[in-house]
């Protein structure tokens, strides 16, 4: 296939990499990201002119509406605009709208996997929009990733990423202020590990990315809490949580706990940069108040 690749940055440069790899012809464009071995244009516009499938894997909402009014009158009719970036629900919905009135087909599949994922080709997206658009780039999840799900209609793919996100978020510092309290009651954390992992309380990240260093399985705890998937990540996607908590009328007041906790880590206290695991020494470092 002809591929426009936007937005080559951590995710999208090793993911158009592994297109490139596959034999697709991948014309590139990033405002500041110049991958080596990647064909580049000097604008959206030129990465897309020839493609059959164009990929956007960009910052945020905003950025998308952007770039998606840019290039839409650039891309041949029927192609596909596959957006891969995680953005609010009603962005990825409005961007599809577009497409449509441009003659396109839209799917957005955000990603699960982090750079790891995107590395070795082993993501799992999430998407959204019609069967055909869905049937038209599944080649494409193919080369990058090792599941796809359809999840419905344009948006639902953000829609699955972001309540996926928001359990994680709940889920992870659930764990941690459990792994704080066991602490404080003089329980051992790999005693603690040994029944929660086989118990009720079990979860993703208490059985797969213990916060815990030293215990369970191999986790950026033990990495000194290096990312991994960063504090500022979680905290992105669990604003998109919110944002679209309010737009549904949804009560996520779990959701909204973790907002504010994750928005406290990383703007007023050490969690900026960190694994979003270290969490736990936020817990650790402070009493009830
Ligand atoms: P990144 O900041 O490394 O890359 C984004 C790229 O977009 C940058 O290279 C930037 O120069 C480029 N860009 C910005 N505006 C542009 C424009 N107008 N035109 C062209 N290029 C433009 O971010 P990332 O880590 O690659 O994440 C990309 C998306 O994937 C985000 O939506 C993020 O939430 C999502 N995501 C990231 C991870 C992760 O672990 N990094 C995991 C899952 C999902």
């Amino acid at each position: 296939m002809k591929i426009g690749f936007i937005g080559l940055g951590n995710m999208g440069g090793p993911m158009a990499a592994n297109l490139s790899a596959a034999g697709h012809t991948v014309v590139g464009f990033d405002t500041v990201a110049k991958p080596d071995g990647l064909t580049m244009a000097d604008t959206a516009a030129g990465a897309v002119a020839d493609a059959d499938v164009v990929i956007t894997m960009l910052p945020n909402g905003d950025i998308l509406r952007a770039v998606a009014a840019e290039i839409h009158p650039a891309m041949k009719a029927d192609a596909v605009h596959l957006d891969c970036s995680t953005v609010d629900v009603e962005s990825a919905r409005a961007v599809a709208e577009l497409a449509e009135a441009a003659g396109l087909r839209a799917v957005d599949a955000p990603v699960s996997g982090g750079i790891g994922g995107a590395t070795n080709g082993t993501l799992t997206f999430m998407a959204g929009g019609s069967e055909e658009g869905f049937a038209a780039v599944s080649p494409l999840f193919d080369t990058m990733g090792q599941k796809a799900v359809h999840c419905g209609p344009s948006g639902n793919g953000q829609a699955a990423k972001i309540c996926n996100n928001m359990i994680l978020g709940v889920t992870m510092i659930a764990t941690c202020e459990a792994f704080v309290l066991a602490d404080k009651l003089g329980l051992d954390r790999q005693a603690m590990f040994d029944v929660v992992s086989t118990s009720s309380g079990y979860s993703w990240s208490m059985n797969a990315y213990c916060p815990a260093p030293g215990i369970g399985p191999q986790s950026p705890a033990d990495n000194d809490y290096t990312p991994g998937f960063a504090a500022d990540l979680m905290l992105k996607d669990l604003r998109l949580s919110q944002m679209a908590a309010i737009a549904a009328d949804a009560d996520t007041p779990m959701g909204e706990v973790a907002t504010t906790l994750y928005e406290r880590f990383v703007e007023n206290e050490d969690g900026r940069g960190r694994d979003f695991s270290a969490m736990l020494t936020r817990f650790s470092n402070r009493g009830r108040d």
